[in-house]
């Protein structure tokens, strides 16, 4: 799992593939109680219309939707594998193995929550858990987003479940984390997902 990604990478893998699993936001839902990712689903949206930006890589739109609210079920977690969302991920993922570069997890933080807060984005490793140093691949694109003016932290995953069942089957994942004050700033959201996937660009080959 060491080292850059396209030099593990044939020619033909240039598919980001999108999970939304804390997309769905029960009716009712109070406000601040964060028993959904709001800005995950527009997020994930926003990656997607960018890659009609001439992008090399090919962004592949969440499949499934995403029915079950994080109030009963946690998509993201180990005992959620029997779920039609992670059982329909995880039969894409091996039918279409050469394709896939990487997986993009996305979700999204309220803008007060206290160790993110001075970030607008935060990136979840995806190393084997209790690993000294998180992988080069997760360095080189946190220094990409802040090179671009993006703050954006690096922290290592815990009990993320895609992410580990990802690795199982040779696939590299980052969780991303969208601050959600750009709910309310479209604009800089939506240059935060050109930037994205402008690093991801560099990693296909021409
Ligand atoms: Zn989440």
């Amino acid at each position: 799992m060491e080292g850059r990604v396209a030099s593990e990478t044939s020619d033909s893998s240039n598919w980001i593939l999108l999970t939304v699993p804390h997309a769905n936001c029960p009716a009712n839902a109070p406000e601040a109680s964060h028993l959904c990712d709001s800005l995950s689903n527009g997020a994930a949206e926003c990656i997607y219309e960018e890659k009609l930006l001439g992008n090399k890589v090919r962004v592949l739109k969440p499949f499934i939707p995403v029915d079950t609210p994080r109030t009963i079920c946690d998509l993201n977690r180990k005992n959620a594998r029997e779920n039609p969302y992670r059982k329909g991920l995880l039969d894409f993922v091996k039918s279409n193995t050469k394709e896939i570069l990487f997986v993009l997890d996305v979700h999204s933080y309220p803008d007060d929550h206290e160790p993110w807060k001075d970030y607008l984005l935060v990136v979840l490793d995806d190393s084997v858990e209790g690993r000294e140093r998180p992988e080069i691949y997760s360095e080189e694109f946190v220094r990409f987003m802040n090179s671009t003016g993006t703050r954006t932290l690096l922290a290592r995953g815990k009990n993320n479940d895609i992410h580990e069942q990802m690795r199982e089957n040779g696939k590299k994942s980052f969780l991303l984390e969208f601050n959600e004050a750009l709910t309310a700033d479209r604009e800089r959201l939506r240059e935060i997902c050109r930037f994205v996937l402008l690093w991801f660009n560099t990693l296909v080959p021409v």
